[in-house]
């Protein structure tokens, strides 16, 4: 069994309060697909979900970000088809609520993954160059491997997004693929 994490892809962080912008709304059809495929095959498929409640000063995002995905907000919702895949999957998909960039901090992702005998992650959704990279340096130093979908990761930062692409691929040891390169899934 694999596991999808899919790591952030609510209404604030494609075109709302954090806005990854364009780069996010261009993989909402693959983010979509992958959930799809992964969620019917029966592997174990994660959203995780960043939780803020609102004027919490003491959380170190206050002082770097301005309010985003605040606890009963529809930003917090995912964006476009992923909030109808997640509807018709729900039962057999594990909503994770995360309150830093990594996926792992405290929460029980990873003792979930242990109690499944899950050795591959599969990462996408947003930002490339946060979430998405804090939680995978978190799994390459777990020792569990990783395949990253570069079409169906995003930022708003396009330097960052292709030197974090390039940092899974050449110091994480992580695969990087495409939907148009010939893998196993
Ligand atoms: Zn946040």
């Amino acid at each position: 069994m694999k596991a999808l994490i899919v790591i952030d892809y609510t209404v604030d962080f494609v075109v709302g309060k954090l806005p990854c912008g364009q780069p996010a709304i261009d993989i909402e059809g693959r983010i979509s697909e992958l959930t799809e495929r992964f969620a019917e095959r029966g592997d174990f498929v994660v959203m995780a979900v960043d939780l803020h409640d609102e004027n919490d000063l003491a959380h170190p995002e206050h002082r770097l970000f301005p309010p985003h995905n605040i606890r009963g907000t529809a930003g917090r919702e995912l964006y476009g088809k992923l909030a109808g895949t997640y509807e018709r999957h729900k039962d057999r998909i594990y909503w994770m609520d995360k309150t830093r960039y990594s996926a792992f901090c405290g929460t029980d992702l990873e003792l979930r993954l242990r109690a499944l005998g899950i050795q591959e992650l599969h990462l996408v959704g947003v930002c490339t160059d946060i979430c998405v990279l804090h939680t995978a340096v978190e799994a390459y130093n777990k020792g569990i491997a990783m395949t990253i979908h570069e079409d169906a990761v995003a930022s708003f930062n396009p330097q960052g997004h292709e030197w974090a692409l390039r940092h899974f691929q050449q110091t994480l040891g992580a695969q990087v693929v495409r939907a148009d390169q010939p893998i196993t899934l």
